[in-house]
């Protein structure tokens, strides 16, 4: 059962470094004993830095007591093991990068150093962020702290395990067709997947590169804010990085309803309208989550939200379109793991093709064997046109669909996942159930949009998540309508007993 009195997030982390009421070495001491206390039953940490934290403590202490300090300086992150991190292990849960360590930091990795943050370690995934569970790690599961029998959800488990656990007070993760988002909604904390193209991708392990963006994993939604506002940004050495001026994303945390995005076409004047996509409410979803995300669709509509029904036909086709475009990228993203340049190599052998071979069959794990076999399947001579442009026109599809549907409303409302954690092992023999899990969050990613999740109540006695859709860039308008709806219910408050 939950507890009220959960650890800290970065605004209070923050306001009380300001006030001297404590230091950040005192509050990086306090993360590192929780860890020692309960990563043993969690297991959200492939790599824990905890010489590196006090020393990026003891310099931001430094910057706090000089007027140096930003929002984030002296708060301990968790970053994904995906995320370059210079001079500290980044294995991507992958027997092939067990060992590696980047010599240059990930972008994102770069700008939260640059102001101040403090790196306890890097979290557990699924294998190259490829999974739905964190199952899929060659090392270890992680286990939700909500129910030590259960998955956290994945690829990005380990940081909202350690989130939900009070391990980290945010983390980094990343989100290919729901990783940051789905592992979110199942720990019962904050996740989102800003617009691609928004965040730098520079120093993220390549998964499916027109799909991936990396996003945070919070406590509540000004957290999500804060964090986002740190890691935005142009970025030269991502080719699809966007241009644009980015905004304060708090600006529209009130409390009030927020104003529609400038990319909702049309009665951007009025009130906020909310559109239902009755396709997302899926069959097989658990009831406890559809009730959950009908209730929380009446407080929005209490909020004074005209709410409508809308419909997205095409989204029938999304998971089988992302499960044909992801594993091509990957295939093709892969092959750069050959045991020459980096990572694992076999030597016991003088024949060169032979020891390639033995290289990607010991150091992939079954999941990303699979997937590079689809995906190379898929982009093979005679299937290319079937399946690789197939899966490129349903996209297109998808896309014009979300288009229409912004003419009508401004944001959209749906589950974040049809069932809650479920219980290690219960689907790991059928990738397809597996693979189901990311009905509702893949089409945001094959149209590039934002999404945030934020929890909307219990089924089962676990975290729901409710996903909030917007246009591109429409991310002040759902950060603010996520804080509304969090400032009138108390789900943020409840935390896991661990
Ligand atoms: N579960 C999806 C997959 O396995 C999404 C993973 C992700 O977003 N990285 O591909």
């Amino acid at each position: 059962m939950p507890s009220d009195s959960g650890p800290l997030t970065i605004h209070e982390a923050r306001g009380k470094l300001d006030r001297r009421e404590v230091t950040s070495v005192d509050l990086t001491r306090s993360y590192l004993d929780q860890i020692g206390r309960v990563e043993d039953r969690v297991k959200a940490f492939i790599t824990v830095t905890g010489d590196l934290a006090l020393q990026q403590a003891r310099q931001a202490d430094q910057r706090i007591a000089s007027g140096d300090a930003g929002p984030l300086t002296g708060v301990p992150v968790q970053v994904k093991d995906v995320i370059c991190t210079k001079d500290v292990l980044t294995t991507c849960a992958s027997r092939m990068l067990e060992n590696y360590v980047p010599v240059y930091n990930a972008t994102v990795s770069e700008k939260l150093f640059q102001q101040g943050a403090v790196l306890l370690g890097k979290g557990n995934m699924d294998e190259f962020a490829m999974g739905s569970s964190c199952e899929n790690s060659a090392f270890f599961p992680t286990r939700n702290p909500w129910d030590l029998e259960r998955v956290p959800g994945g690829s990005s488990g380990g940081g909202a395990a350690a989130v939900a656990a009070g391990e980290a007070v945010y983390a980094l993760g990343s989100d290919t067709g729901g990783s940051v988002r789905q592992p979110a909604a199942m720990c019962g904390v904050v996740g989102m997947k800003p617009t691609y193209g928004l965040v730098s991708r520079y120093g993220l392990v390549a998964y499916a590169s027109s799909l991936d963006q990396i996003g945070p994993i919070t406590q509540d939604v000004t957290d999500c804010a804060l964090v986002l506002n740190a890691i935005v940004g142009y970025d030269p050495r991502d080719s699809t990085s966007l241009n644009h001026d980015t905004a304060d994303y708090t600006g529209q945390l009130t409390g009030e309803l927020p104003r529609p995005s400038p990319n909702s076409k049309g009665g951007q004047q009025g009130a906020i309208r909310v559109g239902v996509p009755e396709e997302y409410f899926v069959e097989g979803m658990e009831e406890g989550v559809r009730q959950a995300v009908l209730d929380a669709i009446k407080t929005l509509e209490g909020l004074g939200a005209p709410v409508q029904p809308v419909s997205l036909p095409t989204t029938k086709y999304a998971l089988a379109c992302y499960y044909v475009i992801a594993p091509s990228e990957c295939s093709a993203n892969l092959a750069r793991y050959d045991g020459v340049k980096y990572g694992y190599s076999f030597q016991d052998t003088d024949d060169m093709w032979r020891a390639m071979e033995l290289t990607r069959q010991y150091g992939f794990g079954p999941e990303v064997k699979r997937r590079i076999m689809l995906g190379s399947y898929a982009l093979s001579a005679g299937y290319y046109d079937a399946y690789y442009v197939k899966a490129q026109q349903a996209r297109t599809l998808i896309r014009q669909d979300f288009d229409r549907v912004f003419q009508e409303v401004d944001i959209l409302v749906t589950p974040t996942s049809p069932v809650v954690a479920f219980p290690l092992g219960e689907k790991t023999e059928d990738p397809v159930q597996m693979y189901l899990i990311d009905v509702c969050t893949v089409p945001l990613n094959i149209a590039g949009l934002p999404g945030i999740s934020v929890p909307c109540g219990y089924s089962q006695g676990l975290p729901v998540g409710m996903q909030l859709i917007g246009p591109h860039l429409s991310e002040a308008t759902l950060l603010g309508l996520a804080y509304a709806y969090e400032q009138a219910t108390p789900w943020h408050n409840a935390r896991p007993d661990i």
